[in-house]
């Protein structure tokens, strides 16, 4: 198959972007036409290698072929039900991914935001019905530089000036404490202790820049939490199901939360799914009418996640994560402390920041040799490539990021 270049059509396509769709993004200058595995194709004929991944919705890469598969038999059979009648895999859905995540039971929804949300309500209507908390008073601990999504209430505890201001009246109800800071964080159980129904953490934090918290903080976060009886809710939406090479980020310090929330790559690239799992004491306290989704736990979506559960419990992406992950952070860890300040991350996940370069020129410079990564912040880098990307394809998206940096 031939690829005939022609960049006008790819103007003019960013062109109907930047005039019909609203500016909530400034989109690299690529226009991805078609995917397989870890590289994309854009209109024109380019091929660039992934190496973000749909910020972790990609792990599996782009239409792997039993997510396909899966996908294509469901369409075939039924794709919405909606919850008002159960479907033939919503049941084996919920009973596989509690099994994965080693729980209880499950409420699915669709994007990482509304698992978010559902977490928050659960954990209040538990505090007040289960817990004793004072009605309309519960606090839920977050941590400053949190990226939890992008709702009216997720947005009230944001620390970025950019998510949260001009969005107020905020939703009141939590407290920010400095990430992995225990003695803040024992010092937020001392001053709200018979309010406090929850702590919302991600184990290592994506948007921040890949941050991964001092060692035991975790844990700390855990005892806090059984010994002030709230509850410990990992967000996983972006650390979880293989990314930092084991099945959840919580396991790298023996740690099990009182719910997981998980999303992105849940949906296998092909369609928005998320959960909350948890126990029946917790999510238990829901009884019908008190919250849903109308395409929360669709037909296509269960079969999706089914395949994207059955794959992880393989074993084989997490331990691709594990070994790959060792490789890209050597060589990460080669260049030049003048140039790259630091390389923080796990498993295939690295957050590389500068000492003067600018991430988004990195970037564009990246893409100009044909890789695709993007900052998360003014001098850091996200590299999260799929777990499925071939080890030469890695060595060879690690070169390009070599010369990117050392030519600028
Ligand atoms: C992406 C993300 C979310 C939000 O997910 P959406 O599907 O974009 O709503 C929540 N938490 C974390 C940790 C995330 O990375």
């Amino acid at each position: 198959m031939t690829h005939t270049v022609d960049l006008s059509s790819a103007t003019e396509l960013s062109g109907l972007t930047g005039e019909y769709s609203a500016h909530n993004y400034h989109p690299l200058p690529v226009v991805v036409a078609s995917a397989e595995g870890s590289w994309v194709t854009a209109v024109g004929g380019q091929r660039y290698l992934d190496m973000l991944a749909g910020y972790s919705a990609l792990n599996f890469g782009h239409r792997h072929p039993r997510l396909i598969a899966a996908a294509t038999r469901q369409l075939g059979r039924a794709t919405l039900v909606s919850r008002a009648f159960d479907h033939d895999q919503f049941g084996p859905f919920c009973a596989e991914l509690a099994g994965l995540c080693g729980m209880e039971m499950v409420l699915p929804m669709n994007t990482g935001a509304e698992a978010v949300e559902t977490a928050i309500k659960v954990a209040r209507k538990w505090g007040y019905t289960t817990h004793g908390v004072p009605h309309d008073e519960a606090v839920i601990v977050v941590f400053d530089g949190n990226f939890h999504g992008r709702t009216t209430t997720i947005v009230s505890f944001s620390s970025d000036p950019d998510a949260k201001d001009d969005f107020g009246p905020y939703t009141p109800g939590f407290v920010s404490v400095p990430y992995g800071d225990l003695a803040a964080l024992t010092a937020a159980f001392d001053a709200h202790r018979d309010r406090i129904v929850a702590v919302l953490v991600e184990p290592i934090q994506g948007e921040a820049g890949v941050v991964v918290p001092p060692p035991g903080f975790l844990a700390g976060v855990r005892s806090l939490c059984s010994g002030a009886r709230a509850l410990m809710i990992a967000d996983e939406i972006q650390s979880g199901l293989g990314r930092v090479g084991t099945t959840f980020a919580c396991e790298a310090e023996g740690v099990v939360p009182d719910a997981y929330l998980l999303g992105k790559a849940l949906g296998g690239g092909i369609i928005p799914v998320s959960a909350m799992v948890s126990s029946r004491a917790v999510l238990g306290v829901l009884k019908p009418g008190q919250h849903g989704s109308t395409f929360g736990g669709n037909p296509l979506a269960c079969a999706v996640a089914r395949e994207v559960i059955a794959m992880l419990r393989t074993g084989e992406y997490q331990e691709r994560s594990a070994r790959l992950g060792t490789r890209m952070h050597e060589a990460l860890g080669g260049l030049p402390p003048s140039v790259v300040s630091s390389v923080t991350g796990r498993g295939l996940w690295a957050g590389v920041t500068f000492a003067a370069l600018d991430g988004r020129a990195v970037c564009e410079r990246l893409a100009a040799l044909g890789v695709l990564a993007k900052e998360t912040h003014g001098s850091t880098i996200r590299l999260a490539p799929p777990l499925v990307i071939e080890e030469d394809d890695l060595s060879w998206g690690l070169a390009r990021f070599t010369d990117a940096v050392l030519s600028a």
